[in-house]
């Protein structure tokens, strides 16, 4: 098939043109939330961006298989090895068991993913499911020796590749190393970013859940459930790999390293990565300010498809600083699209010359580095432009597979005083008149599907002897 779609790919620093390993399919992955606690809006920039990936995969004709990890152990509070578990903390916080912790934050993540209309990956694999897997990969790479065993833990030996900063320009590089002079000194360690495969004698006594191994009762580190969940459902390639951009080092960048030392060949091609969310103070996190999610903005009355319209407005790659009055400007221009969408007749002839411009005028815009803020000026412009309802209304339809913001299926919101607004109101008088019309020719199937077509829309007829009066239900 052709390939059109565009995007930036971390690994080469530049935006390329997508071409998959097998005509037709993309193998996805993407790194899942840490379930000690809900996710916060911020995370779900991330899923709401990489959705928009997929969907715009499956748009153009790709068959995707997308897998998703669940991650509920070995997640420690530093994205390196320090810190305690992240699900240790949020069960203690809790008073509960990690087990439950994950159950519960496990649902509302999806629930929240729901609610933003995220479609849920095709295989969703908790980390704590493939404990075999991850020790399987862990002797494998002992045995090639690019791991070993220090003071209890398995630790993957950086040194032992070509390249350990794959991601990274050289003056990036020192940096990196420089960063993790700061971390606390594990002298197990033989080189310094050497990073945990396995941990058993740490200073992590209190972990609750702990399995057998070769090495003792312990649990794994976190980067080594991405390489084997990934391989697990999807082989040992992969076409696209997606995260946050906080996740390029060091988690990211050990998947790889463990990944190619693994199979002995380059494992992922395409590393897609999404800017963070802001507040005014800078990155957005749980522990920092007001814990912004999905449920409370809710409570403060925004329709969670509101914060997708937020984030498919801006690009990718930039970092997006959230604010209120953004979101309501949002809401407002949402509430309206919705209504302007509602008052198109969908019956009619469709014109396919114009269906297939605009259509193509979309794709473009999303094939651009998935430049979706381009793609809602499309559904604009289409919205003006001089075609039948019809035809508007099956693009808006079409567009909305990618969307994903409820264009053709959201209530009409009332306005303040519970009245509608004037092009609302335009538009049923306009087709009370086609209804009396339709009566006059004795053309009754017309007349009753216009009163069907303004039921939908939630608007009752009411014939009178003054005439037909209309209400909203
Ligand atoms: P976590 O649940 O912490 O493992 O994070 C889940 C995903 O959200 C990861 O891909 C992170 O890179 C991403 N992420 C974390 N913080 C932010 C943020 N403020 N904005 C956007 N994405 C984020
Ligand atoms: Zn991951």
């Amino acid at each position: 098939m052709e390939n059109k779609l565009s995007f930036y790919n971390t690994l080469t620093r530049q935006v390329e043109r997508f071409v998959p390993r097998e005509d037709g399919k993309v193998a996805m992955y993407t790194c899942g939330p840490t379930v000690y606690h809900y996710a916060h809006i911020g995370n779900l920039r991330c899923y709401i961006m990489e959705d928009l990936l997929e969907k715009t995969l499956r748009y153009i004709g790709y068959d995707v298989k997308r897998v998703m990890n669940i991650t509920d152990v070995g997640h420690l509070t530093s994205d390196a090895d320090t810190g305690e578990d992240k699900m240790l903390s949020g069960a203690r916080r809790e008073h509960k068991t990690v087990m439950e912790i994950a159950k519960f934050y496990t649902d509302a993540f999806f629930d929240d993913c729901a609610k933003l209309n995220i479609k849920t990956p095709d295989v969703v694999e908790p980390a704590t499911n493939c404990i075999d897997e991850f020790i399987h990969m862990i002797e494998v790479l002992i045995q090639k020796g690019y791991a070993y065993e220090s003071g209890g833990n398995i630790y993957f030996d950086t040194s032992k590749l070509d390249e350990y900063y794959v991601f990274s320009s050289q003056s990036e590089k020192e940096l990196l190393v420089g960063v993790r002079d700061d971390v606390g000194e594990d002298t197990n360690k033989r080189n310094k970013s050497d990073f945990v495969l396995w941990f058993t004698k740490s200073k992590f006594d209190a972990q609750e859940l702990k399995w057998e191994s070769p090495w003792g009762l312990g649990y794994p580190g976190w980067h080594i459930e991405c390489s084997c969940i990934s391989m697990k459902h999807l082989g040992e390639y992969m076409d696209i790999h997606c995260g946050g951009v906080d996740n390029i080092f060091p988690h990211h960048t050990n998947e790889i390293a463990q990944s190619e030392a693994y199979t002995g060949h380059k494992w992922c091609r395409y590393w897609f990565h999404v800017h963070h969310l802001n507040d005014k103070s800078g990155k957005m996190s749980k522990s920092k300010g007001e814990f912004l999610t999905v449920s409370l903005l809710e409570k403060k009355n925004y329709d969670p498809l509101v914060y997708r319209f937020f984030c498919l407005q801006s690009h990718y790659r930039k970092p997006l600083e959230f604010s209120y009055d953004v979101l309501d400007n949002m809401g407002a221009a949402y509430d309206k699209l919705i209504k302007r969408i509602n008052t198109l007749d969908k019956d009619g002839a469709i014109d396919e010359a114009a269906y297939a411009e605009y259509r193509k005028r979309f794709e473009d815009a999303l094939c651009d580095d998935l430049n979706s803020a381009m793609a809602i000026t499309v559904l604009y412009d289409m919205l003006k432009a001089d075609i039948s309802d019809a035809t508007k209304y099956a693009l808006a339809k079409s567009f909305d597979e990618v969307l994903s913001l409820d264009l053709t299926t959201a209530k009409v919101k009332k306005d303040e005083d519970g009245g509608v607004d004037s092009e609302l109101e335009e538009y049923i008088t306009g087709k009370i008149e086609e209804r009396r019309n339709a009566k006059k020719e004795k053309d009754f199937a017309r007349a009753d599907a216009i009163r069907n077509e303004l039921l939908e829309k939630g608007i009752v007829l009411e014939d009178t002897r003054e005439g037909t009066k209309w209400k909203k239900i």
